[in-house]
């Protein structure tokens, strides 16, 4: 059997070689191997054993030949600190998003200080905006929808083994939610426009039912501002990531559908506009 460093050096070149990240490479070997990076260290030039390599390998076959991304490979994805179960069912959760996840837990503190709200959460995948911001700021409690049934198993699943305080329901954007209303309403829907060109390592694995918002990609920000009054509070946030091209057009959705707000746009940490928040006085 090879030793880790060689092991690691093999399919690193190999990952190379086929213009794939070397880094996952070593995120895999980490996985299947179950060491932390120190301990990796610690091990480098011990050989590994049969059954870890098997595994390893067929791992690295499957992230450099069938492009599968290593999150699926690995069931994890790590987010605001936390990891997170995910699987073809749910959108794996993106850096981006955990940037709303600051804003909004910054919002959250200056509209309405140490006081608890409530929060929804609409099109919740994975869960992670819902029990972060929950595990972030116990004041938030939040709850989550998704018409996704896999989706919302996986969402109380990622809840429970965080320990979370997060109720999930399943159901198209407000339907479970009849009659209730919150305090902030968050929500990264899915915004990609029907017949953009994506990524394979995304179109191939990932669920189209959250990616695709429709002809403009706007489907889900429509709905949502369409009815957001009916089940927010007087005083309210709204928090939505959406396309880096889109920060006008959402604006101007706002507009249209609520009256006197006070909107402030976001950029990302690569400067592309990608949040909007949106938030009303009693
Ligand atoms: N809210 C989840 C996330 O931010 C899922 C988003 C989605 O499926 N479009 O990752």
């Amino acid at each position: 059997m090879p030793t880790y460093q060689e092991a690691l050096k093999i399919n690193e070149q190999y990952a190379l070689d086929n213009d794939k990240e070397p880094s996952a490479v070593k995120i895999l070997l980490l996985h299947f191997s179950k060491l932390s990076s120190s301990q990796l260290i610690e091990k480098f030039t011990e050989e590994m054993d049969h059954n870890t390599y098997q595994h390893f390998l067929k791992a690295v076959d499957q992230y450099i030949i069938k492009n599968r991304p290593i999150q699926h490979i690995t069931e994890t994805e790590h987010f605001y600190g936390y990891q997170f179960y995910v699987n073809h069912q749910v959108l794996i959760p993106r850096f981006e998003t955990e940037e709303l996840v600051g804003y909004a837990l910054d919002f959250k503190k200056t509209y309405f200080g140490d006081n608890p709200i409530s929060l929804i959460d609409l099109g919740t995948g994975s869960g992670c905006l819902a029990i972060t911001l929950n595990l972030e700021d116990p004041s938030i409690k939040s709850e989550g929808t998704d018409i996704s049934e896999e989706a919302v198993k996986i969402a109380k699943q990622n809840a429970k083994k965080l320990n979370a305080n997060v109720t999930f329901y399943q159901g198209d954007l407000y339907k479970p939610i009849n009659g209730k209303k919150y305090d902030m309403l968050i929500s990264n829907p899915p915004y990609i426009p029907n017949n953009e060109e994506v990524e394979p390592i995304i179109k191939d694995y990932e669920p189209h039912i959250a990616l695709f918002g429709g002809e403009d990609g706007l489907d889900y920000y429509r709905a949502i501002l369409k009815d957001a009054e009916n089940y927010l509070n007087d005083k309210y946030i709204i928090a939505f990531e959406h396309a880096y091209d889109k920060a006008k057009a959402i604006k101007k959705l706002c507009k249209k559908y609520l009256k006197d707000i006070r909107i402030i746009q976001k950029k990302d940490m690569q400067g592309h506009d990608r949040m909007t928040f949106i938030f009303k006085e009693e």
